[in-house]
């Protein structure tokens, strides 16, 4: 049956969706039905199997009445590959458009910042409309939902972020015509300009991202009867990357003719990496993942610790973590500038730098590696020259 038709009114644990997903990515389809109740559209078992299907995009699901059979559809037949549906000739009926139907983001080799038989590929999230970054995926998917969930586009709109996600959601919400207030850190204070341009509320705190600062946010969108959409706990912002970011990704690779032996990126909320963890661990065997995060006392936008609270990386595989500086990170994204004439953000500085780190050590043999980037360097020119000197050292 086609996906849209089918309802699922429980709840299912995230730690079961997972689990579904990893067996039908493992084994390259889905091997039982999900069984419907009378009115031929409720699903009354295997729901965790329907879950998976959905979060994994298929159009259409398999199903039986009366009890679940065994069977095997593989994840082409299922129309696993229909969710990337890209305009070949770049026209967009509407500026929301301008994300989805622009996707794949670029996979681009850097041909100068490969390392002695290590080819890089980066992936330009920066290439994304609104912050130009990987953000507007999850800010554009969290919106969906909440409006799928209410019946029409949420009124009023609060948010904690340390500037992407809230420009995706304030861009959301001009095209809506929504209310939107952005909770900056005091960490992200410098981005209260761009907010404004787009007619958004901001309000700086002077906590920096942590735990605090989110309940803070949910306790005022409370009061206030605003939607916090929640980046940091709403599992629409792992669903995304899975539906989209790391499926773009294979086909990617599958047009370069590589298998990577390793993918490398932020951790923030840990949203893209945990998704990409999950599904290049289940479907392709031997790809390694890196995180990258701050060394401890240091910050870099966009990217935390551990230790501060992250979710769903603590439902997947990672193969290491890798500490960066905030000098390491910015010298880095100044290399990538000078060597592949790109200006990628202070977060894609720290993850070439993991690489680079691990080449130098002898982590990394040759081969293919891939390189999330989450933004664009424009943002952060203020932070860069600071490091101009020491770069050309
Ligand atoms: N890099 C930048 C610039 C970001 O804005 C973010 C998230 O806000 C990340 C990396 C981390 O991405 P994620 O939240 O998916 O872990």
């Amino acid at each position: 049956m086609k996906l849209p038709e089918l309802r699922c009114l429980r709840e299912v644990e995230l730690s079961e969706i997972l689990k579904s997903i990893k067996k039908i990515l493992s084994r390259g389809g889905v091997e039982e039905t999900v069984v419907v109740g009378s009115d031929g559209s409720t699903i009354v078992a295997n729901y965790s199997v329907f879950k998976a299907l959905e979060w994994l995009g298929v159009s259409y699901v398999p199903v039986s009445r009366g009890s679940s059979e065994k069977t095997y559809v593989p994840l082409e037949a299922l129309g696993f590959f229909d969710s990337l549906e890209s305009s070949k000739h770049r026209v967009f009926r509407d500026t929301e458009e301008l994300l989805y139907r622009n996707w794949p983001t670029p996979l681009v080799r850097l041909k100068n910042s490969s390392l002695c038989g290590r080819t890089v590929w980066a992936k330009l999230e920066g290439y994304n409309p609104w912050s130009a970054s990987i953000k507007d995926r999850i800010g554009w998917y969290m919106f969906k939902r909440l409006t799928e969930k209410l019946g029409s586009p949420p009124e009023l709109v609060y948010e904690a972020t340390s500037t992407n996600t809230g420009l995706a959601l304030a861009a959301l919400c001009s095209i809506h015509s929504s209310r939107f207030r952005a909770y900056l850190p005091s960490t992200a204070a410098a981005g209260e300009a761009l907010f404004r341009i787009f007619g958004a509320e901001v309000v700086v705190s002077s906590k920096p991202l942590t735990v605090d600062l989110i309940s803070d946010v949910r306790s005022a969108a409370d009061v206030d009867g605003a939607v916090n959409p929640n980046q940091f706990e709403n599992d629409a912002n792992f669903e995304v990357h899975l539906k989209y970011t790391a499926k773009e990704l294979e086909i990617q690779m599958r047009e370069a003719g590589i298998v990577p032996k390793a993918i490398l990126g932020g951790l923030g909320t840990s949203g893209h990496m945990s998704a990409i963890a999950l599904y290049f661990k289940s479907r392709f065997n031997g790809v390694k993942i890196y995180g990258v995060v701050p060394k401890p006392g240091e910050s870099i936008r966009g990217i935390r610790r551990i230790e501060t609270g992250m979710k769903w990386v603590h439902y997947v595989e990672l193969d290491g973590v890798v500490d960066v500086s905030l000098e390491e990170a910015a010298r880095s994204a100044i290399e990538i500038a000078r060597r592949d004439g790109i200006l990628v953000g202070i977060s894609s500085g720290a993850v070439y730098c993991a690489y680079r780190t691990m080449v130098d050590v002898g982590q990394l043999d040759e081969g293919d590696y891939v390189l999330i980037f989450p933004d664009s360097g424009f943002k952060y020119v203020d932070t860069l020259v600071r490091y101009l000197n020491k770069a050309t050292e």
